[in-house]
């Protein structure tokens, strides 16, 4: 009867606690999203229109100044931030606000302003499918995110509650293929980061109940393998030894067997060349070797993902055990390359799910829950995932993101919209 007693009353405090809603004010920030939402999908169309693939630095550039002045309008400060010629990308846009004697939360809100669509690719236009649906190159990925963004703030802004805070946003110009070397692209995030507390990425969303508290870093490895030349019928003998196939074949089934099986861990051996003598360009190559010669060279191009820097260096050490282990007369050499880090599932990003999640109950829009991590492919929000609390997956909703089929619903713009200002205000007014 007691434990009956008790389950009754949490439940009814379970209920009362999910039934908070939304305080007066909170409501007409609500209002200023709903009024303001179809001036959004304009600026969502206007922007689509204009081309900013991320090899088109000129169309990159004319986004960003769009986005500029509406940020301007709204009393943050642009900046545009210039790339080195030798780098090759337009640069970004940041605007920040910083006013009065901060209490809350610092934020950096994360979105791109480059497309995968170059000028060349036949999917420049935004096109009404039907009420719900527009046909749009980079709408869903992620223009339409920057969007929310804007019109999240905009809302606040008109009901007057950005004081006492700051706030950066950070549209960088080159998401889809980032500059090299990382160091000098990805400088500017990374410092804005360390002067905020928490970071909200707005890459696509993955449905309205899901955000993305953790995502893999990617990597990648080059193994090299060399063996002596001789004629085929030597192979196997004291002299000769095993040759450059049977080596590098050795190395991957131990890869295979060995190595994989982590959760979370993935690592796939993408190209292969082997035999007299193999080149590797890139992703391009060739390879000449005969049935009666014994290789003598050979070569694997592959990529890693992980889920944490431990798991990565745990991977890589495992690798390079397998291959000192070498087969009579051959030898390999395994080298690394870093991309993204890993976007770790930390305690201060679920903290931040679960006032999403809040912010979503009292808008009836239903619980949000942590999107697998194993799904999501990677983004900018990994780079400052080392210095703030993040979450990310806060943009549009959409279908087909990176084809000639990316659509963009129209429908779950304003939800999206509302969530964001009502999380953002929250935030910026938590201590
Ligand atoms: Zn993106």
């Amino acid at each position: 009867m007691k434990n009956l007693f008790f389950i009754l009353f949490s439940s009814i405090f379970i209920l009362n606690l999910n039934a908070q809603k939304l305080t007066k004010l909170e409501k007409d920030i609500i209002k200023h999203v709903e009024s303001n939402n179809d001036e959004a999908i304009l600026l969502l169309e206007k922007v689509v229109n204009i081309n900013s693939g991320t090899l088109n630095l000129a169309g990159v550039k004319k986004v960003g100044d769009i986005f500029s002045d509406e940020f301007e309008s709204i009393g943050f400060k642009p900046n545009w931030i210039s790339m080195p010629n030798e780098i090759g990308r337009a640069g970004h846009l940041f605007c920040e606000l910083t006013s009065g004697n901060v209490n809350g939360k610092k934020l950096l809100l994360i979105g791109h302003l480059d497309t995968v669509f170059e000028k060349e690719s036949p999917f420049q236009e935004f096109i009404k499918v039907n009420d719900s649906i527009v046909h749009a190159p980079g709408g869903n990925d992620m223009k339409g995110g920057n969007i929310i963004i804007l019109y999240a703030l905009k809302a606040l802004q008109e009901e007057g509650l950005l004081k006492n805070t700051q706030i950066i946003v950070a549209f960088t110009g080159d998401e889809e293929s980032a500059g090299k070397p990382l160091s000098i692209s990805r400088k500017d995030l990374i410092d804005a980061a360390k002067r905020s507390d928490i970071a909200l990425g707005f890459e696509t969303s993955t449905g309205l109940n899901y955000a993305t508290v953790a995502r893999r870093g990617s990597s990648g490895w080059k193994l090299e393998v060399t063996g002596k030349r001789a004629h085929s019928s030597g192979v196997f003998n004291e002299r000769v030894g095993a040759g450059a196939i049977f080596e590098i074949s050795r190395i991957l089934d131990a890869f295979y067997n060995e190595v994989r099986g982590e959760k979370y861990l993935t690592f796939n051996p993408g190209v292969i060349l082997g035999g007299s003598q193999v080149s590797l360009e890139k992703s391009n190559g060739t390879a000449f070797g005969k049935s009666n010669i014994v290789a003598e060279t050979a070569i694997v191009k592959g990529g890693l993902r992980f889920i944490s820097e431990d798991q990565k260096e745990n991977a890589r050490d495992k690798m390079r055990i397998i291959v000192a282990n070498n087969l009579p007369h051959t030898s390999a050499k395994i080298s690394f390359t870093d991309s993204y880090p890993a976007m770790s599932p930390t305690k201060g990003n679920t903290v931040l799910l679960n006032a999403l999640n809040q912010v979503s109950l009292d808008l009836n829009q239903g619980k949000v829950e942590a999107y697998d991590p194993g799904k999501r492919g990677a983004a900018d929000t990994s780079f400052v995932a080392e210095y703030v609390d993040c979450l990310d997956g806060l943009g549009a909703l959409g279908n087909g993101a990176h084809t000639l089929e990316e659509t963009v619903n129209l429908n779950t713009f304003e939800a999206l919209t509302k969530r964001t200002a009502i999380l953002i205000y929250r935030l910026i007014n938590e201590n």
